[in-house]
């Protein structure tokens, strides 16, 4: 059994933060191991969203009154705490989206419509979620580009030795995930970065997997554009962002046009656009979610990246070396260097079948193709059992799982 007692998280005090983490499951105590899809949310993330409807809604940038100015200066205060987060040089970097998705679609739209064109080539890998593959599919078909895939090894790796075979002088881009959804594998996003601009090309990041769960610094990995959502890290729904390099963003056009996006609009010249970040924050935004976003980011400041790394290191230990005594099951993804997901498939039971049991007594997994079916099928497997872990879970949680699955199995094989 893995030892947690050296580490100095208090989980205890940590679940005290989670109202949902007290719900029961058909009469069972919740044991939430999905995280990878959503996180739960801090009652201090919960707090912020009530007291934002409660003492100062009201649309911002555009109020003189105290309401307005009040909404501006909490959201606005957030870029800057995202700013640190991300380990940004400027605030003026931060883009708030409504996630990951919406992230990967601007810079697709608007750097990748002024960049590619027939003749240009676009890589990504086999890793990826389908929100960092199909965007990009979209455009290459639209503008003609052509997309290459770095191929990945049997334990889930990317295979670096074709990344650089793959790459070239008509590379402008390649986009890949920080840490895959479907198998946990971190990928070598600083060394990626480093090859992407030796050739001149730039590096997009999907940080959706990677935000909960490592400190980062978007400088130190040199990353071009960087992409995480809301609410894979203890925040809301509907809120994302994307960091991109100030000169970057400044080149590019805007992608969505309305209000907030504009200086001046004219029926007989054209209109011009607001400088970054507004200039990509066309519409009323997500005020509250950003708000409380700035709220769940500082909760996890409080508690400390590195803690809740190597608390979940621990978590994937203690449930990996669980799970090998199940007969019949297979692991998927065993990268050396992977973050808090299990992925596993069970010879003679459906995953679905174990997903649904599994939840009448109380445990939470995610079954299906997790939105990466270019991976799972190169594996033979259209779908997969998926543990994730977050802050708040527990030796004993992963082990209700594996007494769980030890049934489930039982009765499915
Ligand atoms: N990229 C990765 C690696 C993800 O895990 C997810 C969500 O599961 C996304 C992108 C899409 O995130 P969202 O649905 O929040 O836009």
């Amino acid at each position: 059994m893995a030892d947690f007692s050296d580490l100095l998280l208090d989980v205890a005090r940590v679940r005290r933060d989670f109202p949902i983490l007290d719900r029961e499951v058909h009469g069972k105590p919740l044991v939430y191991l999905d995280n990878a899809a959503t996180s739960q949310t801090p009652r201090q993330v919960i707090e912020t969203l009530d007291d934002y409807y409660r003492r100062y809604n009201a649309n911002i940038h555009r109020g003189l009154h105290t309401l307005a100015d009040e909404a501006t200066a909490a959201f606005e205060g957030t870029r800057e705490t995202v700013r640190a987060f991300l380990g940004a040089a400027d605030s003026r970097e931060i883009i708030f989206t409504r996630g990951t998705t919406e992230a990967i679609n601007l810079v697709a739209n608007s750097w990748g419509r002024a960049n590619l064109g027939p003749g240009d080539e676009v890589l990504i890998s086999r890793l990826e979620h389908h929100s960092n593959i199909v965007p990009w599919q979209l455009l290459a078909g639209e503008l003609g580009f052509t997309l290459k895939v770095i191929p990945v090894d049997e334990r889930g790796v990317l295979d670096q030795t074709a990344y650089r075979d793959l790459i070239g002088e008509r590379t402008r881009l390649v986009a890949v995930n920080h840490v895959s959804n479907a198998f946990g594998t971190i990928n070598p996003v600083a060394e990626m970065a480093r090859v992407a601009h030796e050739h001149g090309a730039r590096i997009l990041i999907d940080g959706a997997q990677a935000a909960p769960h490592q400190a980062l610094d978007v400088r130190e990995i040199d990353a071009d554009f960087y992409a995480f959502s809301g609410h894979k890290v203890y925040g809301p729904t509907g809120v994302g962002v994307l960091y991109g390099k100030a000169e970057l963003l400044e080149a590019m056009p805007p992608w969505q046009g309305g209000g907030e996006m504009i200086k001046t609009v004219s029926l007989e010249v054209p209109s011009t656009f607001a400088d970054i970040p507004h200039k990509f924050e066309a519409g009323t935004p997500a005020i509250a979610e950003v708000i409380a976003l700035g709220r769940a980011l500082e909760w996890v400041g409080q508690i400390g990246l590195e803690l809740i790394s190597a608390w979940e290191a621990r978590l994937l230990a203690h449930a990996t070396e669980g799970l090998a005594g199940i007969e019949g099951l297979r692991i998927l993804g065993t990268a050396p260097d992977k973050a808090g997901v299990l992925s596993f498939v069970v010879d003679g039971a459906h995953s679905q079948d174990i997903g649904l049991l599994i939840d009448q007594l109380g445990v939470a997994i995610r079954t299906g193709h997790h939105c990466a079916q270019p991976l799972l099928s190169w594996f033979g497997v259209d779908a997969t059992c998926r543990a994730s872990f977050a802050a708040y879970n527990t030796p004993e949680e992963v082990d209700v799982f594996v007494e769980g699955l030890e049934r489930v199995v039982g009765m499915l094989r």
